[in-house]
């Protein structure tokens, strides 16, 4: 169970709503760059799972590393929105304990408590370095 307040979620949600609305403006440069009309019409105003294949399409189409981030971002806000909605925001996926407040304050997304986080990347830095050599 997550141990937020209406008034901390209300904060957090607004967080996100801008960084949001930031991201998309530069995803939506990129795509008139890609001159992709098609593409472009399909970021306005889907739900989220459409939202998410629109930005499927951009992400394999646009070679910018930047947009990428922008897209991750935008889909990790997507994803917590979802978990908002089904009353599973703040709460660690791995282990569900709630996440620290501090920590969403630096990470809105953030889908894990820290100690899990940093589990899972000591975890996926082991896995990199297999792939590497
Ligand atoms: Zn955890």
């Amino acid at each position: 169970m997550t141990t937020l307040t209406a008034e901390q979620i209300s904060h957090l949600t607004g967080l996100m709503d801008e960084r949001f609305d930031l991201e998309m403006d530069g995803i939506r440069a990129v795509a008139a760059r890609l001159r992709d009309e098609r593409r472009q019409e399909n970021l306005a105003g889907h739900p989220a799972d459409q939202l998410d294949q629109a930005l499927a399409n951009i992400a394999r189409a646009a070679d910018y590393a930047v947009v990428r981030q922008d897209i991750e971002d935008v889909r990790d806000i997507v994803a917590a929105r979802k978990r908002l909605a089904a009353g599973r925001y703040g709460v660690c996926i791995d282990c569900g304990e709630a996440i620290a407040y501090a920590r969403l304050l630096v990470y809105p997304t953030a889908k894990r408590c820290i100690e899990c986080q940093r589990e899972h990347e000591r975890h996926q830095a082991v896995r990199e370095g297999r792939r590497a050599s």
